[in-house]
């Protein structure tokens, strides 16, 4: 059986560095590594608009934002596809069909979802003064759709963040569903999750769970270094540690956190030396020191942020340089979106013929019904 991937994300804003650590640094990996037969990225605007219905232009305006942070990021258009969700009208008419699979009951039950509703305040009731106030329907159903997403591809391996968990699980479901009820047709996925705890869930600058666009709480991978700068300055670190002296918590301390996804150990060989502050010195050679001495008291929020804002500038100075140059070509990032879904039109055509084969709606091709 072959090996493909899919995986994607909503065009509500630039990629942060929640998606790069949960996906987006692992799809370069794994592109590069050659071990699949095929690499689909989506750019799910279709989804984005279940909850922005009323501003079509905010995704509209971010396709091309998301290609970008793709292609800098190091997507390689000669080794993945990278493709427009609506314009592969294949995967809304697979949607159709599962949703016959799947009870409301189901989705009700589906955390993601009941997490996602209570984040951008859809409330329980409707008493239609409002068409904001309850659960756009698009909105509830988006897990079904994501299986469309996933399985029109025949994708075995899906790469993501922890989040996306309960959605593979729907998925993985709808596929044993459809092939009891129809026949063997479709190919249920693996998650990939990500190998480090740090990033499964990166949480945002103001330590809440998620770093998240809609939250606010990002580090944007188009970020300048004084911007990176002045966010990590501004980050939530442990509340009662007061004085340098003061011994800190490490744990849920987002500035750990974020140094456990990222730090390498050339960091602290290359930094090491640039933060020796009046009082307090640089004295640890890797991150268990630095967490050991934090624990202790003795090392400062001021050091330690500055050093986290090194080790991502870092990361991230290769990504804004080559961001630099996509953006002098922008038709030529369309042109990659254009292949890339021809590409994705073919693929998802032929999963649909299956499907419709396999539930025998394939009217005008069944000589047994026709009789000739
Ligand atoms: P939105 O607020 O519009 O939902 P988002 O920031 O949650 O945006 P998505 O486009 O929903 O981003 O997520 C795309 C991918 O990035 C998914 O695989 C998701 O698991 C992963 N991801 C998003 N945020 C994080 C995070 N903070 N840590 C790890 N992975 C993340
Ligand atoms: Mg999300």
């Amino acid at each position: 059986m072959s090996k493909i991937i899919l995986t994607g994300d909503r065009p509500t804003g630039r990629l942060h560095l929640g998606h790069y650590v949960g996906s987006l640094r692992r799809r370069v990996e794994l592109q590069n590594q050659g071990g699949f037969d095929k690499i689909f990225i989506m750019i799910a605007d279709a989804q984005a608009l279940t909850d922005n219905a009323d501003n079509p232009e905010k995704v509209r305006q971010n396709i091309i934002q998301v290609a970008l942070d793709y292609l800098s990021a190091g997507l390689d258009p000669g080794k993945v596809n990278i493709f427009i969700q609506s314009m592969v009208p294949q995967l809304t008419e697979l949607t159709f069909y599962y949703m016959n699979l799947v009870t409301v009951q189901r989705l009700q039950r589906n955390p993601t979802v009941k997490q996602e509703i209570k984040l951008r305040g859809f409330s329980e009731t409707d008493d239609g003064s409002d068409n904001k106030a309850g659960t756009p329907v698009g909105f509830f159903c988006y897990p079904i759709s994501q299986a469309a997403d996933i399985t029109a591809f025949k994708a075995t391996t899906v790469p993501v963040g922890e989040d996306q968990e309960p959605m593979l699980e729907q998925c993985r479901e709808i596929v044993r569903k459809f092939n009891a009820t129809y026949g063997e047709t479709l190919v249920e996925p693996e998650i990939l999750l990500p190998e480090n705890a740090a990033c499964l869930r990166l949480p945002g600058t103001d330590g809440k769970a998620k770093m998240s666009k809609s939250l606010g709480n990002c580090i944007y991978l188009s970020d300048s270094e004084e911007e990176v700068n002045r966010k990590v300055r501004g980050m939530f670190t442990d509340p009662g540690h007061l004085q340098v002296s003061d011994p800190g918590k490490v744990e849920g301390n987002p500035v750990f956190t974020y140094l456990d996804a990222f730090s390498r150990p050339e960091h602290f060989e290359r930094y090491a030396s640039c933060f020796v502050g009046k009082k307090a010195s640089f004295s640890f050679k890797n991150l268990d020191e630095a967490k050991a001495q934090y624990r202790a008291g003795g090392l400062g929020d001021i050091m330690l942020k500055n050093f986290l804002s090194a080790v991502l500038n870092e990361t991230l100075e290769p990504i804004r340089q080559r961001r630099a140059e996509l953006e002098k070509d922008i038709p030529g990032v369309w042109d990659i979106l254009r292949k890339g879904t021809e590409e994705a039109v073919k693929a998802a055509q032929a999963t649909l013929d299956d499907v419709r084969k396999s539930m025998r709606i394939d009217y005008f091709n069944d000589s047994t019904l026709i009789g000739r």
